[in-house]
């Protein structure tokens, strides 16, 4: 136990924090204790390990600066997991993936959009691999597939403390079957994945023409499936429409339950941002709220994103959360969206910076100079306007939703992980958008 003093000095770090960023503070920093502190140092005391990698990732310098403001003294603050009051039960060694503390079934709000995938996910993480197996969750990008993920996570942890999950994205099963191979460590490469209580595996339409990792998957399926463990996927579209994915795997995601997650409704959204602020300890008034879920519609991360946005002007204005001070701070957000841009504004734009011809995105041409502008050119539609895989194929000489589709998900992937592209979508994202005035 620690002394009141130091107990007091804990209390103020976090009053202090939060004040300082009020959008990473949480109601759960009430349990942190301090284990130690002298004139240089402070070390906190979490009760977990998800919730001391929160901190470590999100509030380490937030908290620093909060200590030192605090003490008067250069100190550095350190997070640990401790046996602090109220905590879990001390975490097994080798527990598994480290979880996100906000992802559980608890945060989760559910409405007629996620009705089903919650429902799959609740009844799977209370017996794994007894009841819908696969479990597939496929839904746009930001729509809480891998909360829930986490949460089956929690739940199943909370139920069998023992229990080994391996809960990683796609690209890193890719990754480190790669580096297996490398290295020539494929047996424990197999074990570590076949013999798991439960594989659960995020974005698996990474696996497109990824022929040798999708193989290794298959195995690594079968073995589970015939076992009765469970296995559990996420992607960005259904099984059938992932492009170039072997049909012996998507007649196996087809095996168990697929469910889809669409966009939520108004009042879903309006619950998420009450949800996402009460997480926080920020007080949001009905009438914010709705007002953000009125402007953001889409994405559940910009949704959160937009709180963020409201309550940092709040603090660096220092003035109350008002409607008003909302709108100003959404602004540039707002006119964004407010903008109708349209698949014609984007292919002038990307036609005058490769020089090439409408006509000749439209043909079956094949060379790289006229692939390369027309897979930007479907990336950016999908991206910046509303319209639908087959409506940007026909734009582009009817082109099916599947080339589409497979267009835009290499373009991404380029956009991650080369700068150069990255840096040129973002400068032909801003000629379209600077063609557009609000
Ligand atoms: P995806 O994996 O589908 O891209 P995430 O699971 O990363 O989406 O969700 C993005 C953000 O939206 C996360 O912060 C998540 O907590 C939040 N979120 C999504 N759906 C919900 C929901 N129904 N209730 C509360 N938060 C949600
Ligand atoms: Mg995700």
């Amino acid at each position: 136990m620690s002394a009141p003093d130091e107990e007091n000095i804990v209390a103020d770090i976090i009053e202090r924090a939060r004040a300082l960023d009020p959008t990473n503070a949480r109601k759960w920093f009430e349990q942190l204790r301090v284990l130690h502190f002298d004139g240089g140092s402070i070390d906190i005391g979490c009760p977990d390990e998800a919730s001391s990698r929160f901190l470590e990732e999100n509030c380490r310098s937030v908290f620093t600066r909060a200590a030192q403001q605090i003490t008067g003294h250069l100190v550095t603050v350190d997070f640990h997991v401790n046996g602090a009051e109220g905590s879990s039960e001390p975490i097994p060694a080798e527990s598994g993936p480290a979880l996100h503390p906000d992802y559980t079934f608890d945060n989760f709000v559910v409405g007629p959009s996620n009705r089903l995938a919650h429902a799959s996910c609740i009844a799977v993480s209370q017996s794994l691999g007894n009841t819908y197996n696969p479990l597939f969750l496929y839904g746009n990008s930001g729509l809480g597939k891998t909360h829930l993920l986490h949460a089956i996570c929690h739940e199943a942890r909370k139920r069998s403390p023992g229990i080994v999950i391996q809960l990683l994205s796609c690209e890193d099963f890719v990754n480190r079957f790669i580096r297996a191979i490398e290295q020539g460590n494929v047996t424990s490469f197999h074990s570590q994945f076949r013999t798991v209580g439960a594989l659960i595996i995020d974005d698996i339409q990474f696996l497109r023409e990824r022929e040798q990792s999708q193989e290794e998957f298959f195995h690594t399926f079968n073995a589970l499936y015939n076992n009765g463990r469970q296995i559990i996927l996420t992607a960005d579209s259904p099984p059938t429409e992932i492009p170039s994915l072997e049909d012996r795997l998507i007649s196996r995601f087809n095996w168990g339950l697929v469910a889809r997650i669409d966009p939520p409704s108004y009042e879903t959204r309006v619950a998420i941002v009450q949800k996402k602020a009460h997480l926080r300890d920020l007080p949001i008034g009905e009438e914010i709220a709705e007002y953000i879920a009125r402007q953001v519609q889409a994405n559940i991360r910009e949704l959160e994103g937009a709180l963020t946005t409201i309550y940092a002007l709040a603090v660096t204005s220092k003035e109350p959360v008002t409607i008003e001070l909302a709108q100003r701070a959404l602004e540039g957000q707002i006119k964004l969206a407010a903008r109708h841009i349209s698949i014609t504004d984007i292919i002038e734009v990307v036609t005058r910076h490769f020089d090439v011809r409408l006509t000749d995105l439209q043909s079956k041409r094949r060379s790289q100079s006229i692939t390369t502008p027309r897979q930007i050119c479907m990336y950016m539609a999908r991206t910046l306007t509303k319209h639908s895989l087959e409506e940007i194929g026909g734009h582009l000489g009817g082109r099916d939703h599947t080339t589409v589709m497979h267009a835009c998900a290499k373009i991404a992937e380029e956009k991650q992980s080369d700068p150069k592209m990255n840096a040129l979508l973002t400068e032909l994202t801003r000629q379209v958008t600077q063609a557009k005035p609000a």
